[in-house]
């Protein structure tokens, strides 16, 4: 039996309701924002992503689903949004059209990732980006947004967390601060931090192994050594998220993982989802416009994880879906009558209620079994003496009231089933 490749899913017609109800909240937070949708292709050329999130970094390194297509171009599927959303803003030149461009997005990504709980290759996030202002009001709202959207859901067990990694030059020098002061240790680090020593000797502070945040305990602390610049936005971010009474940790080793972040940087975490914890980061990143080839138009935005994000819901109990009300169920009381049926249905249908009736030649108890099942509102029935003389009898199932209406008196039916 085919099955479907490890670590995608498939989103089965029962869990649709908690995706609509979240993208419904997406859509709604951001547009009160003035955020406005961009949807941008599922694959772009492999450099767009080499050159943006860093060829050090673990999605470019091992993580992408890069392959030459016909004409032996490499393309990769999208493993993150911010690259492609600045490609499209560059080339369609969206910062010459007004200084100001506010972005959001729904959109799946890929990452060839060991699957487990709440990781997997074939995910969805959603998101928001701003290019074009250096104000920490727009780090500030983002995370407002995001934190927004989470406790729409009805998310309690969340902790934000922020961060500043300083301007670029300041974290270079960080960096080599960081360098020097694991250079005597590097041989006591695991194998994966020994390499990021070289490569990418933030995201040291990322590794898992105890006896590497040992070492770190001691390390300098990026913050103490970050310019004032940096410092002053990072106060006004905090000042927001108070007068918010949005509640925050301060984490001195949230760097994230992409070579591209500037300044202030984000997580939201959930107590209820196991390892994978995070369910949405973001950032500053000033410089990313300019080195895709850009002007210089400095920028902010984060990413959130719908599939985890709708575990913790699930974990929370946050989300009460109502079940689906259908509004009018026909039953026929005698099977030949099943076209008469689909005919007025249909008419009902038109006028966009929410109708089903039997296809399966099933009894009337059979057929009524399955209009409570469907929690119809109202019940139908087509044949015997009424339908004979041109009426049929309409139920209320709320209040078990009947009444005969004419067979062509839809307009009667339809008002009757709206209020
Ligand atoms: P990132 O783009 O790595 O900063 O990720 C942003 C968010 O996307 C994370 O906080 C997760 O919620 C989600 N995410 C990232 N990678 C995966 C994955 N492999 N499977 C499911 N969700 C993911």
């Amino acid at each position: 039996m085919i099955k479907a490749i490890t670590g995608t899913k498939d989103i089965l017609p029962s869990e649709i309701p908690g995706w609509k109800r979240l993208e419904s909240f997406v859509n709604t937070i951001f547009t009160s924002f003035n955020y406005k949708e961009i949807r941008t292709p599922i694959f772009e050329e492999t450099s767009l992503f080499a050159r943006g999130i860093g060829e050090e970094t673990d999605i470019v390194g091992k993580e992408m689903y890069t392959f030459a297509d016909r004409s032996g171009t490499s393309v990769t599927l999208k493993p993150e949004m911010t690259a492609s959303v600045v490609r499209a803003f560059i080339e369609h030149s969206l910062g010459k059209r007004q200084p100001l461009n506010k972005f959001f997005y729904i959109s799946p990504m890929f990452r060839q990732e060991r699957p487990q709980a709440g990781r997997l290759r074939q995910f969805h996030q959603f998101g928001g980006e701003a290019l074009g202002s250096t104000s920490p009001l727009l780090d500030a709202e983002l995370i407002i947004i995001a934190f927004q959207i989470l406790t729409s859901l009805g998310l309690r067990d969340l902790t934000v967390k922020i961060n500043t990694l300083g301007v670029h030059s300041s974290r270079e020098n960080y960096k080599r601060m960081l360098r020097d002061f694991l250079k005597d240790k590097k041989y006591m680090l695991s194998d994966d931090s020994r390499k990021r020593y070289d490569t990418n000797v933030l995201r040291i502070f990322d590794s898992k192994v105890e006896s590497d945040q040992e070492i770190l305990k001691e390390a300098p602390i990026l913050i103490d050594h970050i310019d004032e610049e940096s410092k002053n936005d990072f106060e006004l971010v905090k000042d927001i998220l108070i007068n918010s009474k949005i509640s925050f940790e301060i984490d001195p080793k949230l760097v994230r993982g992409l070579d591209y972040y500037t300044k202030t940087t984000f997580e939201i975490i959930s107590g209820k989802v196991g390892s994978q914890n995070a369910l949405c980061g973001g950032g500053r990143y000033d410089l990313l416009v300019e080195q895709l080839g850009g002007s210089p138009t400095p920028g902010v935005g984060f990413a959130a994880g719908i599939e985890r994000i709708l575990l913790a819901c699930e974990n929370e109990k946050s989300l009460s879906l109502p079940d689906d009300n259908i509004d009018l169920y026909i039953i026929k009381l005698d099977e030949d009558l099943s076209s008469k049926a689909f005919e007025v249905a249909l008419e009902y249908r038109k006028e966009n209620l929410f109708v089903e009736f039997d296809y399966l030649s099933r009894s009337v108890k059979a057929q009524m079994r399955e209009a409570n099942k469907l929690n119809a509102r109202f019940v139908l029935f087509i044949g015997g003496d009424e339908y004979k003389s041109g009426k049929l009898n309409l139920k209320n199932m709320a209040t078990g009231e009947q009444q005969l209406i004419d067979l062509n008196e839809y307009s009667k039916l339809i008002d009757l089933v709206r209020v």
